[in-house]
């Protein structure tokens, strides 16, 4: 089917815009009432891209997406969690503990997925993660707060490798759980619910078998597909996401801009949508950025800032 003028139009803004081909194809999708899948118009956007050049403005932020894959713990029976058994068993019962057998991970702006895996050791896997992280603004991961995070830091801990106490992070699971009602939380079912796509099928419990028992290259090779795969839907949801849920880290500022300017994309084209005042009587204004659709809310001194700014800069 041809697209119309005005939606390739359309998606040249928006490529502007943003990086994310996957959140144009969905924005093309439901502005348009097409009837085709989000992959395939996302597939036409990522032609238009190349053919017109069109790179996204960036902000000079790092912004990165991660995803681990671990083995289990090996007690006389194989467990991911050890409180689910904790009845029957307990540390004393365990033959071998749980490690980090895989780290993906991609830049925003950047196509490429990277992969650091356990071949090397996982104490010098961590170390080279650790590196990565504290080069990132910002932390991205699903249920990265309650579970990567943390065992990344147990296991650094195990090895004695540093890292820090607190990293900028933001957790799509969290905010998913948080801010709407999915009927599941699962990432797999959010890319489904969204339009952007699954996980790679697999069965983990075999798979990992194969990995962390058996030392099978191949399902090794098979387990990196899949958490490669967890990034890039990871960044996809997350760009879905992120005009619908409050920012961990302001931008903005971050980059030298004004508070006033748009939180997640840094940019200054944002307007006031409406003011509104707390319990406490104390006024606040919710502002839009044009840019990246995100809304989010300033205090009124900061808002009197922004005018002041603009009748300076119109006179
Ligand atoms: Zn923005």
């Amino acid at each position: 089917m041809p697209y119309k003028k005005e939606i390739k139009e359309f998606a040249k803004v928006r490529c502007e815009q943003t990086p994310n081909n996957t959140q144009i194809a969905r924005d093309i999708k439901n502005k348009f009432n097409m009837d085709i899948d989000v992959d395939i118009i996302r597939k036409q956007v990522s032609r238009w891209r190349n053919k017109l050049k069109i790179a996204a403005k960036k902000i000079p932020i790092k912004r990165l997406f991660f995803d681990i894959e671990t083995g289990y713990y090996i007690l006389k029976i194989r467990a991911w969690q050890l409180r689910n058994f904790q009845r029957y068993f307990n540390y004393e019962d365990i033959e071998r503990e749980k490690e980090i057998i895989c780290i993906c991970y991609k830049w925003e702006y950047e196509d490429a997925v990277h992969c650091i895996d356990w071949r090397i050791g996982e104490k010098n896997m961590l170390k080279k993660f650790i590196k990565i992280m504290g080069e990132a603004d910002e932390c991205i991961a699903h249920s990265g707060e309650a579970f990567d995070v943390p065992f990344i830091r147990t296991r650094c801990l195990y090895h004695g490798v540093l890292m820090f106490p607190t990293y900028r992070t933001l957790d799509t699971l969290k905010k998913s759980r948080s801010g709407f009602l999915f009927a599941s939380n699962a990432l797999n079912y959010l890319g489904k619910f969204t339009g952007i796509g699954g996980k790679v099928e697999r069965h983990a419990m075999e798979q990992t078998k194969a990995v962390y028992e058996d030392k099978n290259e191949k399902e090794l090779e098979n387990m990196i597909t899949y958490c490669k795969r967890d990034v890039v839907l990871l960044s996809d949801y997350y760009h879905i996401l992120s005009p619908f849920i409050t920012h961990n880290n302001n931008f903005a500022v971050l980059i030298g801009g004004d508070k006033w300017d748009c939180p997640e994309c840094g940019s200054d084209n944002v307007e006031m949508h409406r003011t509104y005042t707390t319990a406490m009587g104390i006024i606040r204004r919710q502002m839009k950025c044009n840019d990246c659709k995100k809304q989010y809310k300033i205090s009124n001194k900061n808002y009197m800032g922004m005018l002041q700014h603009l009748m300076r800069h119109n006179h």
